[in-house]
C-alpha cells in the first residue's frame, strides 16, 4: 500500500494543494520474456529480487522465493555458483512459484545446467566464460530453449582493456562492455538479451542507462549495485531507479539491499508505486499535520494502514487533518476524509456522502474501499 504525505499542502492553498507528476513515455524497446513474464516492450515493469540463502539448501531458497512472492515480486534470480548450487536449481525451478534467473560467473558447465533445469533466464556475460567454442555451446542451448540472457555489467568488475581505455569507470567504459557482450550474443544470432549497467555511484549509473537507451532498443534492468543497508539502500535505490523510470527508461528493476529479499520486492513496488507506474493498490494520502489538527491522524492512519493492508484495489484514499485544506484534497480522491472537531466529511468521488464520528472513520473508509467498485481505466 502507498501512503503518501503532502508536505506542500500548507503552503500551497492557493494553486491546489499538490502538483501533478507526469511520468515521461516509455522508452521503446524490443520485448524479452522471462518464463511467463514479459520485459520490455510496453510491458509492465517487473520487480525483481535475489535469494540470500545458499542455493543448494533447497528448502531454504524457496522459502525465501515464496515470501518474496507473496511480497509481490515477479522473478526471482538464484546465484549459481558451485557444483552444488547447479544440482539443486533443477528442483528449484520445479518448486518455486516465480521464473528463476540463474545467475553465473565464470562457469559455462553450471550455464549449460541451469539451461537443462529450464530456468526463466541466465545472468551471465558471455565474454567472461571463456573460448568462443564454450561460449557458442551456451548461446545455442539458451536458444533452443528460448531462455533470454541478461548481460550484468558492473562497475567494480570492467574488464581491464575497457578500464585502461576510459581511465576509470565511466558511462562510455559500461556501455562499451555491456556492447561488447551483446556482440558475441548476435555473432550466432541471439537478441534476447536484456542489458543492466549498474554501479554503486548512483550518478554513474543514472549516465550509463541513459547511454544504453539512447543507443539501443534493448530491455533494460535497472539497479544501483551493493545500494547498502536498509535505509541507505533505499535512498540511492529510488533515487536511482527513479530517475530513469521517471525519464521512461527501465524495464524490470532490482532494489540491492543488505536485508531480506521480501524487503527487496516491497521497496522496488514502493519505487515503482511513487511513480504511477503500479496502480492497482490502494493509495493511502495523508496530510504531515499541523498546528490545526482537530483530529488524533496519526492514530486513524496507523490503524488504517493495517485494516488495508493486503487489499488490491486501485483506489486512492486521502484523510485531511482538518478543515482549513481537507475538502479540497479529500474531495480529488475516490474516498476522502476531512476532518473537523472529532468528525469527519465523507467524500466518495469528490462528493460530500456524510459526516463520521471520529472514532468511526476507519470503519467507514475500511467499509468503503470493500464497496467501491474502479472504474475499467483504473482496472
Ligand atoms: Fe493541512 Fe489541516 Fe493537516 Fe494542518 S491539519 S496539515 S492545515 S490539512
Amino acid at each position: 500500500m502507498e501512503l503518501t504525505v503532502l508536505n506542500n499542502l500548507v503552503s500551497n492553498e492557493t494553486t491546489g494543494p499538490h502538483l501533478t507528476y507526469k511520468v515521461g513515455v516509455r522508452r521503446k524497446t524490443r520485448q524479452v520474456l522471462v518464463g511467463g513474464i514479459r520485459v520490455g516492450g510496453g510491458a509492465p515493469i517487473s520487480v525483481q529480487t535475489m535469494t540470500k540463502t545458499k542455493t543448494s539448501d533447497v528448502d531454504g531458497t524457496v522459502a525465501q522465493i515464496v515470501k518474496a512472492a507473496e511480497e509481490g515480486c515477479d522473478i526471482v534470480r538464484v546465484t549459481v555458483n558451485d557444483k552444488e548450487a547447479a544440482d539443486a536449481i533443477a528442483e528449484i525451478v520445479r518448486r518455486s512459484p516465480l521464473p528463476i534467473v540463474a545467475d553465473i560467473h565464470f562457469n559455462h558447465v553450471f550455464a549449460l545446467k541451469a539451461v537443462e533445469a529450464n530456468v526463466a533466464k541466465v545472468r551471465l556475460n558471455p565474454g567472461n566464460i571463456g573460448s568462443r567454442d564454450r561460449i557458442h555451446q551456451v548461446l545455442r542451448a539458451a536458444m533452443e530453449k528460448q531462455i533470454p540472457i541478461r548481460i550484468g555489467v558492473n562497475s567494480g568488475s570492467l574488464e581491464e582493456d575497457i578500464l585502461n581505455k576510459h581511465g576509470y569507470p565511466t558511462a562510455e567504459a559500461l556501455y562499451e562492455s555491456a556492447m561488447r557482450h551483446v556482440g558475441i550474443c548476435e555473432e550466432v544470432g541471439f537478441r534476447d538479451v536484456i542489458i543492466s549497467v549498474k554501479s554503486t555511484d548512483v550518478r554513474l549509473m543514472i549516465e550509463a542507462y541513459r547511454l544504453v537507451a539512447q543507443r539501443t532498443d534493448i530491455p533494460l534492468h535497472l539497479g544501483v549495485t551493493e545500494a547498502g543497508t536498509t535505509r541507505v539502500g533505499t535512498i540511492k535505490s529510488s533515487v536511482g531507479i527513479g530517475t530513469l523510470l521517471a525519464e521512461g527508461i527501465g524495464d524490470t528493476i532490482r532494489v540491492s539491499l543488505t536485508d531480506e529479499p521480501w524487503k527487496e520486492v516491497e521497496v522496488g513496488k514502493e519505487i515503482l508505486r511513487s511513480l504511477g507506474l503500479a496502480s492497482r493498490n490502494v493509495e493511502l494520502i495523508a496530510c504531515p499535520t499541523c498546528g490545526r489538527l482537530e483530529v488524533d491522524l496519526f492514530g486513524i492512519m496507523a490503524e488504517l494502514e493495517k485494516r488495508l493492508e493486503g487489499i488490491k484495489k486501485p483506489v486512492k484514499i486521502a484523510v485531511l487533518g482538518c478543515v482549513v485544506n481537507g475538502p479540497g484534497e479529500a474531495s480529488e480522491a475516490d474516498i476522502g476524509i476531512a476532518a473537523g472537531k472529532g468528525v469527519g466529511i465523507l467524500y466518495r468521488k469528490g462528493e460530500v456522502v456524510r459526516r463520521v464520528k471520529e472514532s468511526e472513520i476507519v470503519d467507514v473508509i475500511v467499509e468503503e474501499v470493500k464497496n467501491f467498485q474502479p472504474d475499467e481505466s483504473q482496472s
